[in-house]
Parts: structure tokens; sequence; C-alpha cells
């Protein structure tokens, strides 16, 4: 993961320009170009003071001696001195403000169950279980997995290790029981919070079951807390395993948030694994909930009467910065769902934003993909009149996906927030600001205020614009890491080695004549072809642009003439036939959007392809069927081995 000699060549031409309409831009928090201007200005002129004055959005029980101290670069102290509790944050000062009885949570089972739990509410479920945690022998700075489906209990329980002082590990509901054990063991969770099971498509994972396997290789382990979500049978084993409402029963409901350092550890979370072995990210308390809570608010322009929904899994940063943690903080309404986008039909989204009045939406392009392909009848057949904004993340959004999305779900007349960020920035980092920012579809925009991120070369000068280069960012902000968990070096290596005192992304961008960031995916996925590197993202976006194409991945296979040679595997939408006429048609396609240089070598037809559990294609895996060799890498959190073995098959 090393910024390469080379830059990268940009081919994507995309013109067009979305305003805010004057009637958004007038009610939301920033809302001009210039007010966004004079906030960019001032956090690059005062860091600390405009930091400082962000900072007055949370409730904190002692005050800070210093913004920020970066004598022990790169693991930044944010607000030293200072105390808070993040639970305090997301509840207590909600009861006193007017918010008791608002719903925080609104969620939704995938059997069609549903549960509002008002501000009020869920303090008490916090603060009981809280105590349970307690009863268990769990202290501040003990650490805690969390392996639960999606529902209420997996913020719960986030929330009362937060109150503690507890550190949570949450791993993601659709992991092996290998994987869970890793997580336990790298961590050394003294206790695992899970369920019998939580219902995927109208089948009950299994998620005791792996827990009990996992613990077979757990030694640090002491307690497992199992909720009864599915009524599914499970062996408890005595001294060990309690179940939640048992644990509950007894367990007083008055708990007072523990006042702890800005600078505890409130959470680990391993990453995605898009590019190999997940790493261990560790994120503190004060600079991590004013990340989520400031981005939430600016980004989704978050009103009193937002009803919000953000579709991802607790289980990844997404779940915890914009499911629990910023929202709450906030004060909002955020709809939590159990359930995949297509069970019982490919409506299920459309009709929950129906039901519940959803205002902000925010998804990531797979899952937008997937609609593309499914059909326009889904949404149409829905009143989604109750939106106003929808969000992207988690990969760059092709442009023509971008444009369904604002068409097709947003009428037309909802802004876009296509944002960037990763678990190890803990917090979005560029992205409209959907009141004062004009968008373009495919570019994540501009660095918010206080974010110095640039695109760079390999000597970390600044790249002339509509050049492509390396995505840092240059000044620490306060929910940046703060290390990898239990590994020091490997922080160092991976983030801060390839350019010293600046942090490195691993993703490739570009910056137009506007100052807008292209991020044209990572570094590693960037294809040679006879001298050029091209962002496969960028070609995976003229491929989507065909009518005919519902999603791509663009890989390098070894080519001696050309360096590589130019690889798509092709999903088409429903209807259409994969015949070596549309092969054809697809590299003439791609040659005449984007230039003979990209024109593609190889298309493969495939009905899926191989993904992370977040739904990140991954393109490591591709690249070794592409070249025809077998695999021997990280597998561990791809979504589904079947598309690996068909992928083969169809090459032979
Ligand atoms: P690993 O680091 O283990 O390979 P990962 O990078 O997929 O996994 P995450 O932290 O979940 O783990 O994802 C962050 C990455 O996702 C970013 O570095 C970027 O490549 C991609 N990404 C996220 N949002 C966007 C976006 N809006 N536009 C482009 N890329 C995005
Ligand atoms: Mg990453």
């Amino acid at each position: 993961m090393s910024a390469s000699n080379q830059n990268i060549t940009s081919v994507l031409k995309e013109t067009r320009v979305f305003p805010p309409a004057a009637a958004f831009a007038s009610a939301a928090h920033v809302p001009s170009p210039a007010e966004a201007d004079r906030l960019r200005a001032w956090a690059e002129s005062d860091p600390d003071a405009f930091w400082a004055e962000q900072a007055k959005m949370l409730d904190w029980f002692k005050p800070w001696t210093q913004v920020l101290d970066w004598s022990n670069a790169p693991h930044a102290k944010w607000f030293v001195g200072a105390q808070l509790n993040v639970a305090h944050n997301c509840l207590d000062r909600h009861l006193t403000n007017g918010r008791a009885d608002k719903p925080a949570i609104i969620w939704e089972g995938e059997p069609g169950d549903t549960r509002t739990l008002t501000y009020k509410q869920l303090h008490a479920e916090v603060s009981r279980f809280a105590n349970a945690l307690k009863g268990m022998g769990v202290g501040k700075g003990d650490r805690v997995t969390i392996y639960m489906p999606m529902v209420p209990e997996a913020a719960i329980a986030m929330l009362a290790c937060a109150r503690i002082g507890a550190t949570h590990s949450v791993v993601f509901g659709g992991f092996s029981a290998d994987a869970v054990a890793d997580r336990n063991n790298d961590a050394k969770s003294k206790v695992i919070i899970t369920a019998d099971g939580g219902y995927r498509r109208g089948k009950v994972v299994p998620l005791k079951a792996n827990v009990d396997a996992a613990l077979e290789k757990s030694p640090s382990v002491e307690k497992c807390v199992v909720l009864n979500r599915c009524n599914s049978p499970v062996t408890m084993k005595p001294g060990r395993d309690i179940w939640w409402h048992d644990a509950v029963l007894s367990a007083d409901a008055d708990c007072p948030a523990e006042p702890l350092d800005s600078e505890h550890p409130l959470f680990i979370l391993y990453t995605s694994g898009s590019t190999g072995k997940p790493k261990g990210v560790l994120h503190t308390t004060g600079g991590y909930l004013l990340g989520a809570a400031l981005t939430h608010k600016w980004v989704f322009d978050i009103k009193e009467n937002d009803v919000y929904w953000c579709t991802a899994d607790v289980g990844w940063v997404t779940g915890h910065s914009y499911i629990v943690y910023g929202p709450l903080a906030n004060g909002a309404t955020t709809v939590m769902f159990e359930g995949a986008p297509n069970h019982p039909k490919e409506d299920r989204f459309w009709e929950i934003i129906e039901k519940y009045k959803v205002s902000v939406f925010y998804t990531a392009p797979t899952a937008i993909r997937a609609f593309i392909k499914w059909g326009d009848q889904w949404p149409k057949g829905h009143d989604l009149s109750s939106l106003r904004l929808l969000g992207s993340v988690g990969e760059p959004i092709n442009p023509e996906a971008w444009m369904w999305y604002h068409e097709v779900i947003g009428g037309g007349r909802c802004p876009i927030v296509d944002t960037w960020w990763q678990t190890e920035t803990g917090a979005i980092m560029i992205a409209p600001l959907p009141g004062a920012t004009p968008t373009k579809p495919g570019s994540a925009t501009k660095p918010l205020p206080g974010i110095s991120a640039e695109v760079v070369d390999k000597q970390g000068n600044p790249v002339p614009a509509n050049a492509g280069g390396f995505l840092v960012v240059k000044q620490p902000w306060p929910s940046m890491m703060r290390t990898i968990y239990g590994d020091d070096e490997r922080y160092k290596a991976t983030y801060w080695s390839n350019y010293p005192g600046i942090y490195f992304t691993a993703d490739g961008a570009r910056r137009d004549d506007d100052g807008y960031i292209w991020v044209m995916g990572r570094v590693d996925d960037v294809l040679n072809v006879s001298g050029h590197r091209l962002s496969t993202m960028e070609v995976e976006s003229a491929l989507v642009n065909h009518p005919k194409v519902a999603e791509s991945a663009v890989v390098g296979r070894p080519d001696d003439l050309k360096g590589e040679a130019i690889c798509c595997f092709v999903t088409l939408k429903q209807g259409h036939a994969p015949t070596d006429e549309l092969k054809a048609e697809l590299k003439a396609h791609v040659a005449k959007e984007i230039g003979a240089l990209a024109r593609p070598d190889d298309i493969r037809f495939s009905e899926t392809l191989p993904k992370t559990r977040s739904g990140k294609i991954m393109r490591r895996l591709l690249r070794d069927i592409a070249a025809g060799k077998q695999s021997t890498q990280d597998t561990t959190t791809l979504e589904d081995y079947g598309v690996l073995a068909k992928l083969r098959e169809d090459e032979e």
C-alpha cells in the first residue's frame, strides 16, 4: 500500500452540476458558500479556536487545558484533561432539553415487528444494562465484544459500555466463529454480548452457536450475555452464559454516567478487509464524538423533526457514527432496520421510507446499484415524498448511479451528499455541505471545514488540477484514529510512513478546476496500462453508464505488451442477455466514453461480484481470477464464498 512513483491518469469526464435549491439552502445549518468558506478559513488559520468552538456542541464535565497535543505524533490527544461521557451526551442531556419523549430509535425487524424507544426509555434501558455489565465485573477500560443482529439492544449495549467506560468491539453479525474468536483475542475481551440469532432473508442466523465455537478459542472471555431475539434453541453454559432478560431483571435503573477522560478508549473496530487483514482501529471519547456529532449535523443538515435512516449495520463504522453516536448526540430520531433490502420483496426500503416518513436517507453505492438492477418499478410503487436529503458512503458512486438516485429516489429535489471517509477517520471528511456546496455526480466535493485533505504526488506536493494523485490529510483532526489496537508500529507503518507527518489514506483521487475531489478508489486497485495508471472506478463508471449494465468490477491482468490488460466483470440489468455482441458493444462504449487507452481487453459477464460483508467489491480476489491463479488471500470478510467458485467455473 505505498504511493507509487507515477501519478494516476484521470479519464472520467463528468460535467453536470447541481446547485442547492434556494429554499433548502436558506434553512440549512451551513446556508451559503460564503459561510462554508468562512468556516474553512477559520479552521485553517486557527484550528485550536475553531475546534474549541465546535466542541461546545457537546456537554463536558470538565474543561480541557489544551485543544490538541500533537507532541507524540502520530498519536494525537484532543481536548487534553477534559472529561465527558458519550452516553450522557447521547441520552441524559436530552431528558432535560425537551426531547425526553421524542423517539430516539425507531426499529423494524425483518419479520415486520417494530419498536420505538424514546430518549427516556432508551436512557433507562442503557442504565439498567450498564449496571448489569458492572454486576458481571465489567469496569472502566475492560473490552467487551458485541456480536448482535440489528436490534435496539445492539445500540443499548454500545451505549452501556460507553456509560461505564468499557471499550466495545462490535463484530458484524454476519461474520464466522473464527472471525469472532480472532477479534476477541486481539482485543482480549472480557465479556461478549450476543443473541440466540438474528433474521436474514427469512432464516435465523445462529449467532449463539457461532459464539459457542468462538469461545472455545477465546480464553479472555469470562461471560456471555444472550439476548432472546428469535426464540431459537441455544445451549447455555452454566456460570458463563446469562440471558439478557435475566441480567437486567435485578439491575438498578440508576447508573450515573462515568466521567471519562477525553482520550479514554471508546471503541475498537476492525476495518472491512477490502485490501487485506482487518486492522483494529482505536477511537477515543471526546474527539470521536465531536467528529460524529458535528458531521452528522452539517452533512445531513439534521433538524429537530427529521426522521433519519442510515441503512448500514452497526458492525461497520458507518453504523457506529451515523446510526448510534452522531444522531443520538444530536437528539435526532434514528431508524434501525434488521433485514435485507430485498426481503420479502425488492421494495422493502421504499416501504420503510413511506411508513415512517423518512426525511434523510443514507445508504451505499452497492445498494443503489442493486436497486437499479432490480428495476424502477419497486421505488415507483411507493410514496417517497417525505425524503429531503440523500447520502452515499462506502465506495465511489458511479455518476450514472448518482443520477438514478437523484431522479428515481430523490424525485430530482433532494441534494445528494456523497461522503468520503474511513473507519480510521471516525467521521465524514469530504462531502458536500448540502446548503452550500453545488454537487457533481461522482464527486464527494470538498473537504469539510477543519479537514485538510489534499491530493498530492509521490513527493507530497499538490498535483495540478485534473491530474490524479494520492489522497492525504495534512493536519490532525479530532475524530482521527489513535492507533491500531495493540500495534503502534503497524499504525505508523500503514498510515504515516509514506509521507512523514501526513496521514496517508491509501486512496487515489483527482482535484478538478473547481477544487472538487474525485475519489478514484484504492491505490492498490489502480491499473497500469501502457504506462498509464488508470483508476478502476473510472472504467467501471463508463461501463455502468451503458444502459444494460448494472454493476461492474475492473481489474488488471498481467500482460506482456501493455503491462496490464483491462479485465472487466460485468453484471447486467434484469432482462438483458450476455452475448458476444454485447461484449463488443461494451468495449466500444468504454473506448468512446473515456478514450481508446481504457478500452477493455476482456469482458466477463457475472451474476454477482465478490464483495465484503459491507458490500464493497473485493477487486483483489478478482485479480487472481483474471490472472487464472489460485488465491492465497485472506477471504474472511468475503460475503458469499459461492461467488468465487462460480466465477472460477465460468472461467473454465
Ligand atoms: P480495509 O482497510 O480493511 O481494506 P476498507 O478500506 O474497505 O477495508 P472502510 O474503512 O470501511 O474499510 O472503508 C473506507 C474506504 O472506503 C475508503 O478508504 C475508500 O476506499 C472507500 N470509500 C468510502 N466512502 C467513499 C466515497 N464516498 N467515495 C469513494 N470511496 C469511498
Ligand atoms: Mg481501508
